[in-house]
């Protein structure tokens, strides 16, 4: 039998693109370079982008890490790619913050489709710690190529965002950059704008106002090109608002993530508190043992005990809104705790609270001791089984049983999230539950094709 497979495009190799730790806190970041990258492969190369650039956010309690923690990953075709990988290779050398403290990491993979090593390297990087070594040694494994820049740390992130297919829940973020000229200086933004535009696109949009504080979310503080970030469910709604916005200095452009943002994916496994190590990220049921005290600043610490007899105490926060509910917890509630662990000067493991759900209220009662008959007033106790007496009319019983009437908790099982405020990029805002999205690959092709999903100060590519 003849297979003829001569001119089939299918036949074409995926390239897989991925770099972290290009940025410093001096300014420059990741997803800019993204930028520049996409229009040089889309202008000069011509290629094809297979899935939106995508925008990987890694375990965010790790210590060493530059401001977000966020890697990305491109996924094109066609072009000439080893003339491509030079050039990218040249763009992130030239580019990074190398004397500023960046160490990038960048991988190149051709396939079409991610080995299980891979994927599973990636899934790991949402809520652990991973080594260079480890990075290094499957990349090799796997036939990956790679470069490493300074301390290299970034071929981690740069490892994990290619083996992330994200073909779970989701979202998109519309990032805005400045021109040269303007970096630097003051971002003017319609605080105004920004707040009708996030009641109106609710809730399809998210964490781009913080209503209770009235504060914008969307820019950034610092040096870096960008201007802002509008997040929501779905692309063409992001980069709607983000043109409603009318922002009156000249942008230099735009472009689309897909991202694992807002997601709590770095909170899904579920651990128990032997496992735990520190500076990672998951998920615990388990009992109140302690009642929680409130510490110097008006953070909230309480202890917890897991179904094989691990205790650990939990911190909770003052930004995140949630100790005066922490605070509201009693001995014997069963709970389930999202976390970040974190070593304390004492080498305690301490689970940081990055959400809280209240499964089941324990009982509480409130005991007294019984009233008199005549005059309907709490007896007094004349000591133990001594039976007791009314300081009014001065009965006495001697027989009287105390009285033990069930408390109002004042407080509602279920999930309690902390303010937008102190969100991290990965935090699931309360909007999110219930929106989760399927990953359908011809969906996010489709998808894709009908949108302008980047855009630079040439006009529209
Ligand atoms: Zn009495």
């Amino acid at each position: 039998m003849l297979i003829n497979n001569w001119n089939k495009p299918s036949d074409e190799k995926t390239l897989h693109i991925g770099f972290d730790d290009t940025d410093s806190v001096n300014g420059r970041c990741t997803t800019h370079l993204s930028y520049l990258i996409s229009n040089m492969l889309i202008r000069k190369f011509q290629v094809e982008f297979v899935d939106f650039p995508l925008l990987i956010r890694l375990n965010p309690n790790v210590p060493l890490k530059t401001r977000g923690n966020g890697a990305v990953c491109l996924r094109i075709r066609g072009g000439n790619y080893e003339k491509i990988k030079e050039e990218i290779t040249h763009f992130i050398e030239n580019y990074s913050e190398l004397e500023n403290g960046a160490n990038p990491g960048l991988v190149f993979y051709e396939g079409n489709s991610i080995d299980k090593d891979l994927t599973s390297f990636s899934e790991s990087a949402m809520d652990t710690i991973l080594s260079k070594q480890l990075a290094i040694k499957i990349a090799r494994k796997n036939h990956i190529q790679f470069s490493i820049f300074g301390k290299g740390y970034g071929i981690v992130g740069a490892l994990a965002a290619t083996g992330c297919l994200l073909d779970s829940d989701h979202t998109f973020e519309t990032i805005a950059y400045r021109s040269k000229e303007n970096i630097g200086t003051n971002r003017k933004t319609d605080d105004f704008k920004v707040r009708k535009l996030s009641e109106q696109s609710y809730p399809y949009t998210y964490n781009n106002f913080d209503i209770k504080n009235n504060r914008i979310l969307i820019t950034p503080r610092g040096p870096d090109p960008v201007f802002c970030g509008i997040r929501g469910e779905d692309p063409f709604i992001t980069t709607l608002f983000l043109k409603n916005l009318c922002i009156e200095e000249e942008l230099d452009g735009y472009m689309i993530f897909r991202s694992n943002q807002g997601t709590n994916l770095h909170l899904v496994k579920e651990n128990s508190g032997i496992n735990i190590k520190p500076y990672t990220s998951g998920r615990i049921t388990c009992h109140v043992v302690s009642t929680p005290s409130v510490i110097n600043g008006g953070h909230v610490i309480f202890k917890i005990r897991d179904g094989f007899g691990s205790i650990l105490p939990v911190a909770v926060y003052q930004p995140t809104g949630l100790t005066k509910i922490a605070s509201m917890l009693i001995i014997g509630d069963r709970i389930e705790v999202g976390y970040g662990s974190h070593l304390k000067s004492n080498n305690q493991i301490t689970l940081n609270l990055e959400y809280l759900i209240i499964k089941e209220l324990a009982r509480a009662y409130n005991i007294r001791n019984p009233t008199c008959e005549k005059c309907s007033k709490n007896m007094k106790s004349e000591g133990k089984n001594k039976g007791y007496q009314c300081y009014i009319c001065k009965t006495r019983i001697r027989n009287g049983v105390k009285i033990k009437t069930e408390k109002n908790r004042k407080l509602k099982s279920g999930l309690y999230i902390p303010e937008p405020i102190a969100h991290r990029h990965l935090t699931k805002p309360s909007s999110r539950y219930g929106m989760e999205k399927r990953f359908n690959s011809m969906e996010i092709k489709q998808l894709l094709k009908s949108t302008k999903w980047i855009k630079d100060s040439g006009g529209l590519i």
